[in-house]
């Protein structure tokens, strides 16, 4: 689940100990195998609810909390996002997918006390080559930004990575909801928007971890919510694709705690 860019600033940052990091590891990994679970069955004719249900499952399964459910009062355990919409849709079930749409899944467990919060953007059957290509440009660019997660870099790096590569391909960057620290809380700081901004900027410190969820449009960058006051899609009805990770900064490097690896074997 994304920040509200919008939201009150200055949330706390917190350093995580190796043992908390790796219990946090834990909980991110139940949110890869709901993940690839989720990537499995996606098919044209289910619902968005049995999506959410199955989710819901393999996660209490594995003894975790689904960390969205009732978070600010989101109804599902699952976001679940056709298209146009770019985050935080409500799985329903008279929602069924259709060959040649693309769907982000975002899930976050709760797990002996720490969150897990990852997403990934599914095509329904065959897509054409603007969403491909859209999939394509999001999924790298969220590799480019792990690349970035060093100790001494700052967050504006991590932003820029995304930035230059979703722009030079031609795509645009939402920038009203962006990616947040992570720990005992789902949200907590620093902010992790997905392009630069004015002023200073945090250094990555070893021990901290974020959750990196670059949000990108083929059209316009500009978003509405709807009237169910969470989903929210482009401006411009345009298809927006949205891959996530939580990522420990370590003295190693960036170590991808909702690594799918174990999973899909694509090593990732
Ligand atoms: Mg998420
Ligand atoms: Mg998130």
């Amino acid at each position: 689940m994304s920040a509200s860019s919008s939201a009150p600033a200055g949330k706390a940052i917190t350093i995580k100990s190796r043992d908390e990091i790796q219990v946090m590891a834990e909980a991110n990994r139940i949110v890869a195998e709901v993940l690839v679970m989720l990537e499995k069955v996606v098919e044209p004719g289910i619902t968005t609810f049995e999506l959410d249900q199955m989710a819901e499952e393999l996660c209490q399964k594995r003894k975790a909390l689904p960390a969205f459910k009732g978070y600010r009062g989101f109804p599902g355990s699952l976001c679940v996002s056709i298209n146009e919409e770019v985050v935080h849709g409500i799985p329903s079930r008279k929602r069924r997918l259709k060959k040649g749409d693309i769907i982000s899944v975002d899930f976050g467990t709760l797990y002996q006390g720490y969150y897990g919060d990852s997403a990934v953007t599914i095509p329904v059957g065959r897509i054409n080559s603007e969403k491909e290509k859209l999939l394509k440009v999001t999924e790298e660019s969220l590799s480019k930004a792990i690349e970035q997660v060093r100790i001494g870099n700052r967050v504006s790096d991590v932003s820029s990575a995304v930035q230059e590569h979703v722009e030079k391909n031609g795509l645009s960057i939402v920038r009203q909801f962006v990616g947040h620290g992570i720990g005992t809380l789902l949200h907590e700081g620093p902010e992790i928007p997905n392009f630069v901004q004015e002023g200073p900027s945090p250094r990555l410190l070893e021990g901290m971890v974020l959750a990196i969820e670059p949000m990108v449009n083929i059209g316009t960058h500009q978003v509405k919510v709807l009237r169910d006051n969470w989903t929210v899609i482009t401006s411009d009805k345009k298809s927006s694709a949205h891959f996530e990770h939580s990522v420990a900064v370590t003295k190693d490097g960036p170590l991808v705690l909702s690594s799918r690896a174990d999973f899909d074997g694509r090593g990732k």
